[in-house]
């Protein structure tokens, strides 16, 4: 089974994906992850998208299709994947669908986390993570027990530096115009399903689970 699941920053798209691949035994393809990996190693997809990433903007297609090309050439992409945060204009769409073609992949679901724009400033603004385990806190909806400390290992949490409110203007601007359209592209061929997004993370990943179990 290969998945998709789009939507805008904030709406939950990092830990539904957890989840997701927890219970469906698939493997992770964040294009977010892997850029930010890059931008820490200093590799040359780094340099090139670090500013970017920084104001909000969306990294250059030529950047997006090589890196996922790379990683649509290993082995374990066999057990079936899943996209997080790709693709992320029409374009990139576009490319994937002759990517996949040429590798005899397809897409079979694509899910899209519906949440109003108001809700998603207090998540992203309030956002703090652990750099060492990767646990998600918000220092207004679910704060760690000792202030900027992780619950789970004890590290210093981190803020990602574009989840601030300047940023996100523009992460959200450029959500409304660009990945808009890709839900419009896939709604074409009847394979997206649209989750409400707003109710808590365990409601939100039982509707997933439904949808998912009925299309393995
Ligand atoms: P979010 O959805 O919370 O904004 P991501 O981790 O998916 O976070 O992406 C963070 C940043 O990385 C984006 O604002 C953008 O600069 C860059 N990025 C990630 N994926 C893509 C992509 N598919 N195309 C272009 N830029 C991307
Ligand atoms: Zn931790």
């Amino acid at each position: 089974m290969n998945l998709l699941i789009i939507g805008a920053p904030g709406a939950g798209k990092g830990t539904m994906s957890e989840l997701i691949l927890d219970k469906f035994n698939l493997v992770h393809v964040s294009t977010g992850d892997m850029l930010r990996a890059a931008v820490k190693n200093g590799t040359p997809v780094g340099l090139k998208a670090q500013e970017y990433m920084n104001r909000g903007e969306l990294v250059p297609d030529e950047v997006i299709h090589d890196i996922i090309v790379e990683r649509l050439s290993q082995d374990d992409i066999e057990q079936g994947f899943l996209f997080d945060g790709y693709p992320r204009t029409k374009n990139q769409a576009v490319d994937l669908d002759e990517i996949l073609k040429s590798l005899n992949k397809k897409i079979d679901c694509v899910i899209n986390l519906n949440i109003e724009d108001e809700v998603l400033v207090k998540r992203i603004t309030g956002r703090r993570l652990c750099p060492e385990c990767g646990e998600i806190y918000n220092i207004y909806l679910k704060p760690s027990k000792k202030e900027g400390i992780c619950d789970k290992c004890g590290s210093e949490l981190i803020q990602r530096k574009d989840d601030n409110l300047e940023s996100l203007k523009v992460r959200l601007s450029e959500y409304h115009k660009n990945t808009q359209p890709v839900i419009e592209y896939y709604e074409k061929t009847g394979i997206v399903k649209h989750v409400d997004a707003t109710a808590g993370v365990d409601k939100v990943f039982d509707e997933i689970k439904t949808v998912l179990e009925g299309l393995c």
